[in-house]
């Protein structure tokens, strides 16, 4: 995966010519003191750039075309210190196709009460300066993210690492490709989708394989490389089941996947995958190990052939890289409906990534009583207590909605001794008849990214920069206003007349 350090967010600050050399030049001056303190802040994972103090519309024009065309520039943050008038600015703005953070901060965090004079009412600006810069934006109905306050408060430079992060993961699925294997499973309707709106909107591509395809680069696998894959896995796991008789044989199968998919996903430059149980023709088993190691590389996944939870999880993984806690494809699975303690149990038939695993996972093998295949391997584990999102993403037809929970991990009553695969336990926010209800109205899917590092924040950042309806179930979400949005965003996207979904 990409190393968030080697992408770059440039700094550019707007002005004009009416200030004169010497009181551009301190603008320079300050808009590089400003980009290397958040160059230094540890919360923005990403290389901070200054590029230029714009005085004209030429320069602006130049500047978007530059970002526009640079691929190591994930987005622009902009602030004028000075007065900038926007029209200047419409050109530039209207080609940009980069994300844009709208940064309202000011030099000087304090007024000098004893000393301020009109020089320096003239220089420091922001206060007017950046309402015009805003003003723009708004009149050319751009989707930007605002973050004002001081540069050196924790708070300021916390937003701008959440949004560089967002940046980070909408760059990543430009041009990227997932792999499909097979179709969609049966007649399922959430995890199916247009692939063709998909591409128009979010800027991958899926991309369709026979099982068959992959069979092959797995038959060529080398023995020697599935001894020294097993070795790996027996120092990586515990061994939960080597009494059973089907266990060697199991984890050898795995292993060998394993190796194929992984050969497989290279070759192509794929950043996911999908599978679905009912085509596996040619594979002895499901792979629920090899997915679930790829996952915890950062591969995107998504089981029975929804390639959209595949992307989503890529993104996520992108979003949450070098952060603490994991990020895992999940399923709601089943539920603890005690009135006074109402919880869900995400799992899914295997494919947990156990970057959430709260212990060293457990490898065993048991039969999957559907399919009709050999007994997977798999990687047992449970989660750790904490705060998480749920994530769905689903297409509405006439485009593609975004749906978040907020929630909290909890241990479970009492071990779970005999389920067989990882699992987290979570109480929704705000409650959960008003989450799950509202989930439902909303047609979210029971795939879902499951994430203990990526933030509410990074997702909405994430969702301005696609143009998508994000939906927030949180502690101040209620059903009468959550409806009440629904019936509101149908007009609002009814009206916005996209023509890619
Ligand atoms: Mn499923």
């Amino acid at each position: 995966m990409t190393d968030l350090q080697q992408l770059e967010v440039w700094f550019i600050t707007g002005s004009q010519h009416l200030y004169g050399n010497e009181a551009l030049k301190q603008v320079e001056a300050h808009s590089k003191e400003i980009t290397s303190a958040l160059q230094a802040a540890k919360s923005i994972p990403v290389k901070l750039v200054f590029k230029a103090v714009v005085k004209s519309g030429d320069e602006a024009y130049q500047i978007c075309m530059e970002a526009n065309g640079a691929p190591s520039c994930i987005g622009l943050i902009t602030w004028c210190h000075t007065f900038s008038p926007s029209k200047m600015w419409i050109n530039g703005l209207k080609i940009l196709q980069k994300p844009i953070l709208h940064l309202h901060t000011q030099y000087n965090r304090d007024i000098p009460w004893s000393s301020i004079d009109m020089d320096f009412m003239n220089l420091n600006q922001a206060a007017h300066g950046d309402r015009e810069h805003g003003f723009i934006m708004s009149r050319m109905r751009l989707n930007r993210k605002v973050v004002a306050g001081f540069w050196r408060e924790e708070a300021v430079q916390n937003q701008i690492g959440a949004w560089s992060r967002a940046a980070a993961a909408w760059s990543d699925w430009q041009g990227a490709r997932f792999c499909r294997f097979g179709d969609n499973m049966r007649e399922v309707a959430v995890t199916d989708g247009n692939k063709v709106a998909a591409q128009m909107r979010f800027g991958f591509s899926v991309n369709g394989f026979g099982i068959g395809d992959l069979v092959q680069v797995i038959d060529q696998v080398e023995e020697s490389q599935i001894e020294r894959l097993i070795k790996s896995y027996k120092s990586s796991y515990s061994l939960g089941t080597p009494e059973k008789s089907s266990f060697t044989k199991s984890v050898r199968d795995a292993a060998r996947i394993e190796l194929g998919l992984r050969s497989f996903l290279a070759r192509g430059g794929f950043k996911g995958f999908t599978t679905t149980f009912e085509d596996l023709h040619g594979l002895a088993q499901l792979p629920g190990l090899p997915a679930q190691r790829l996952m915890s590389e950062g591969y995107g996944f998504g089981a029975e052939g929804d390639w959209k939870t595949c992307a989503l999880l890529r993104a996520f993984k992108v979003m949450a890289k070098g952060l603490k806690g994991g990020t895992s494809f999940m399923e709601d699975y089943t539920y603890h409906l005690d009135p006074k303690d109402p919880k869900v149990l995400g799992a899914h038939m295997l494919e947990i990534c156990p970057s959430i695993a709260r212990n060293k996972p457990s490898l065993e093998v048991h039969p999957l009583g559907i399919g009709g295949k050999e007994d997977p391997a798999r990687l047992v584990f449970d989660t750790a207590p904490g705060e998480a999102v749920n994530v769905s993403l689903v297409d509405m037809g006439n485009r593609f909605r975004m749906i978040l929970n907020e929630v909290s991990v909890v241990a479970p009553d009492k071990p779970l001794k005999k389920l067989p695969v990882a699992r987290a336990i979570w109480k929704c926010k705000p409650d959960f008849k008003t989450a799950v209800s509202a989930w439902i109205y909303g047609g979210g899917a029971h795939h879902t990214v499951f994430s203990q590092a990526v933030s509410t924040e990074m997702v909405e950042d994430f969702a301005r920069m696609a143009d998508v309806e994000l939906l927030i179930i949180d502690e101040g979400t209620t059903l009468r206003k959550f409806q009440s949005e629904l019936r509101n965003n149908e007009v609002y996207y009814g009206l916005k007349n996209w023509p890619s979904g």
